[in-house]
């Protein structure tokens, strides 16, 4: 049988973290710093840094707060 615990949430491929990869906002400024700032981060192996980024992109409804 099939496990559908995940359908609905995109997933991609090669992200060992599918949570901690939210996608930026489109037209949003400060989300594509983050994503820049992230694929940075990642290339640098500076992960710590990259979770940062992704969570303030996350929190992109809540004006990129905490
Ligand atoms: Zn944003």
């Amino acid at each position: 049988m099939s496990s559908n615990r995940h359908q609905g949430r995109p997933v991609s491929l090669g992200e060992p973290y599918p949570d901690l990869t939210p996608s930026p906002v489109a037209g949003c400024a400060e989300c594509s710093e983050l994503d820049k700032k992230r694929y940075e981060a990642r290339k640098l192996r500076k992960f710590a840094d990259a979770v940062v980024a992704s969570q303030r992109i996350r929190n992109h409804g809540r004006g990129h707060g905490a």
